[in-house]
């Protein structure tokens, strides 16, 4: 097992992690920038280290940096988190090559899975339904409109190195395509500095389901069940819940066996999550994280699985003890993820916390780096924190969310609680009839009040 984690992130994960940590008896080491001077990550570590300025890419994107606190410290590992260089492959082989373990999976997975279209050609080759497209790079303008044509309109243009939903165009004739071709590639050239597309059909109303999966690099790989991330602004989850109210258990064994199947023939190393489409009974592939999710205490409430335990244990070359039968699924879990946004127009609102109370009592976890007196800075992502709230049946869960939602105080600042008030109390978000565009559209026709 390692002796020193330092946690090369911020905010609620790192805290996450640390936690862990603490649980294991690994000592900790937060890195932070200068505006994270008083986060609740630094103040509970072991150690810390200051790695730079505000802007990410001279903190927390600074590989230097990191490698430099590595060595002061003599941490032996280090945890990435979600974010920032949690999928970077090149990252990993530094470390690696400093004598560092990278808590993730081998630098060939994050590779592999970072380019979406050879993941999504690896994966079909391993069983897995993947969304019918152009099965590689759209080329110059006039092959893509032979493909476009191919494929059928409408269609999804998207990025083969993206990440965020940037560099995706929605295509619903051909007339809209060299427009299309043109901003993705704008976007997915500043955004990733690779401009390959490639297309895809456009499903009209899936439900986006994910499988967690967990391996040891030696060919055991288990999966742990789906959660469902259908509600969307802007293709980034906003409410994951597990299980999906759309699956049935015939359903999620089959799929999630199919994905801990390939796991196993790649002998993948880690927590991973293999993302789909699901409409009309059939899942559609669209990628792999490689990393731990934000949403993964979805899975850890319904499993009582700890997965960042987990995770540190196999990239410490620990065999995976849990097998696929050890793994029982119990209730329901909801997860909310509140930012520091008007509810309404979604405008950042950073700054100082005057009053916090989070809600408490049975089933009800949050994951949060705040405190009463902090100010969120205005650099970084606007997560206040997760709300995770687990049930016995899903009535029982919706039932706890909406009491926990009306205990919960932040005052100083806008958050998103009032959209999930209003999400908690609709009739379709209680019938579980949702689908990918159904957010925008409840938020389009004014379902939110601020
Ligand atoms: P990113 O890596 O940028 O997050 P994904 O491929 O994971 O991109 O897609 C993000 C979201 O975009 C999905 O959850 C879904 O809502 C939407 N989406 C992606 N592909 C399609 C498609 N072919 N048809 C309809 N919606 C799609």
């Amino acid at each position: 097992m390692f002796d020193k984690i330092l946690i090369a992130n911020r905010g609620e994960i790192a805290l996450r992690v640390l936690r862990a940590c603490k649980e294991l008896g690994i000592a900790t080491v937060a890195v932070h920038s200068t505006a994270d001077e008083d986060a609740m990550h630094v103040r509970l570590a072991d150690e810390s280290v200051c790695i730079g300025p505000p802007a990410a890419k001279d903190s927390y994107l600074n590989i230097p940096a990191l490698l430099a606190a590595c060595e002061i410290t003599g941490a032996d590992a280090v945890h990435p988190g979600y974010g920032f260089l949690s999928e970077n492959a090149r990252f990993a082989e530094i470390l690696a090559e400093h004598n560092v373990h990278f808590i993730g999976p081998r630098p060939e997975h994050i590779r592999l899975m970072g380019d979406k279209i050879a993941a999504k050609r690896t994966v079909k080759e391993l069983g897995i339904p993947v969304v019918p497209g152009s099965d590689g790079d759209v080329g110059t303008d006039a092959e893509a409109y032979r493909l476009a044509r191919d494929v059928g309109y409408p269609l999804m243009l998207k990025a083969a190195a993206g990440g965020g939903g940037r560099g995706m165009r929605l295509v619903r004739e051909e007339g809209e395509l060299a427009g299309a071709l043109q901003s993705a590639r704008a976007e997915a050239k500043s955004a990733f500095g690779d401009d390959t597309l490639y297309l895809e059909k456009y499903l009209e109303r899936p439900r986006h389901i994910e499988i967690q999966v967990l391996g040891d690099g030696k060919g055991r790989a288990i999966h742990l069940g789906e959660r469902d991330c259908s509600l969307q602004r802007r293709h980034q989850k906003v409410w994951e819940e597990g299980p999906s109210p759309a699956l049935n258990t015939g359903t999620r064994d089959e799929i999630g066996e199919t994905v801990a199947k390939a796991m196993r023939q790649i002998q993948y190393l880690g927590v991973g999550t293999v993302e789909f489409l699901y409409e009309d009974g059939k899942f559609y592939f669209i990628e792999m994280n490689t990393r731990i999710q934000v949403e993964h205490p979805v899975t850890e409430m319904i499993t009582d699985i700890d997965l960042i335990l987990e995770q540190i244990r196999v990239a410490a070359g620990s065999d995976l003890e849990l097998t696929q039968s050890n793994v029982k699924f119990h209730g329901h879990a909801i997860e909310c993820r509140i930012n520091a946004e008007n509810p309404v127009s979604f405008r950042p609102s950073p700054g100082k916390i005057v009053h916090y109370h989070p809600p408490g009592g049975l089933g009800v976890r949050v994951d949060s780096a705040v405190y009463h007196g902090y100010t969120i800075p205005p650099y970084y992502d606007s997560l206040v924190g997760k709300l995770i709230v687990h049930g016995k049946t899903r009535s029982e869960c919706l039932m706890r969310l909406k009491r926990a939602l009306d205990e919960f105080v932040v005052d100083g600042i806008e958050t998103t609680l009032p959209l999930f008030r209003a999400l908690a109390r609709d009739k379709d978000i209680i019938d579980g009839d949702y689908h990918i565009h159904w957010l925008e559209a409840f938020l389009a026709r004014g379902g939110v009040e601020e």
